[in-house]
């Protein structure tokens, strides 16, 4: 009788912690979604009030540049430098709060060609650093193609932007099939990421490397993992620092 007792009492407590822990995870999941419209509504609204600071500073250089003195120009050149840092974060951030809100429309579509449509906007970059982008035999998938484009952007482009001043950027697309999905890789002879910030690096806002001279945002790789979790992947790293990094996300194969 003393064991029934036992196993109802427990089984009564377990029924309720399953329970809390359900409306717990409920009251994240809103909390996330407030968050996220805040994130939304914010950076739209701020995107007109950031234009003008820009752009009267700019004005004000321009128009008044013989008149002001060099302290002033100083002055003028960080707030507009201030302004337009400020302008691609929030440019970024609303991005990340508009993937969930978009990107519905899968259809079939070379995965190759995606990687040309990265490769021709990113081609300054290519161009300027003399990097090699390599990639070949990658499949037809069922993806949102814009979205797709979005990835391979921000994973060559950060390839192409941490590369090690030593040696110019060599970059590898490849993709394989591993049971009902595919698996992709970017992997480059870059400057590599320490592993304990493999998980790190796709949270917003988190970046590496800041003391060197890399530009960034910190956006670029949460968008990369909510656009592979958006379509069911996961996307992880690995990395050696000072040879290079690999990042793998996985897609369903139609
Ligand atoms: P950022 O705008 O700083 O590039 P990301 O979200 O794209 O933001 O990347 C986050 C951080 O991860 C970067 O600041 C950088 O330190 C690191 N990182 C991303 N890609 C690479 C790479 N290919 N090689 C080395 N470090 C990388």
């Amino acid at each position: 009788l003393t064991d029934i007792t036992v196993r109802k009492t427990a089984e009564a407590e377990l029924a309720d912690t399953r329970e809390a822990l359900l409306r717990a995870n409920e009251r994240l999941r809103a909390s996330n979604r407030d968050l996220e419209q805040f994130a939304y509504v914010a950076s739209h609204d701020l995107q007109e009030p950031l234009r003008m600071v820009v752009s009267y500073g700019q004005l004000l250089e321009r128009k008044y540049h013989d008149r002001l003195d060099d302290d002033a120009h100083t002055f003028i050149d960080f707030m507009v430098e201030g302004g337009a840092r400020m302008q691609a974060m929030v440019t970024d951030l609303l991005e990340f709060s508009r993937v969930d809100r978009m990107g519905g429309e899968r259809e079939p579509f070379d995965s190759g060609k995606a990687v040309e449509e990265a490769k021709f906007s990113l081609s300054q970059a290519i161009a300027e650093s003399g990097a090699e982008i390599g990639h070949a035999g990658l499949p037809e998938i069922v993806y949102d193609s814009h979205q797709f484009v979005r990835l391979m952007q921000n994973l060559i482009g950060n390839a192409l932007k941490y590369h090690d001043p030593g040696r110019p950027p060599k970059v590898t697309v490849t993709a394989r099939r591993d049971g009902h999905q595919w698996e992709f890789s970017v992997s480059d002879n870059g400057i590599g990421i320490d592993p304990a910030y493999f998980e790190q690096i796709f949270a917003v806002f988190r970046r590496l490397h800041t003391r060197d001279r890399y530009g960034g945002t910190g956006i670029g790789l949460a968008v990369c993992k909510k656009i592979v979790e958006h379509h069911g992947g996961r996307i992880w790293v690995e990395s050696t620092p000072g040879a290079g990094s690999a990042f793998f996300f996985t897609a369903p194969d139609p």
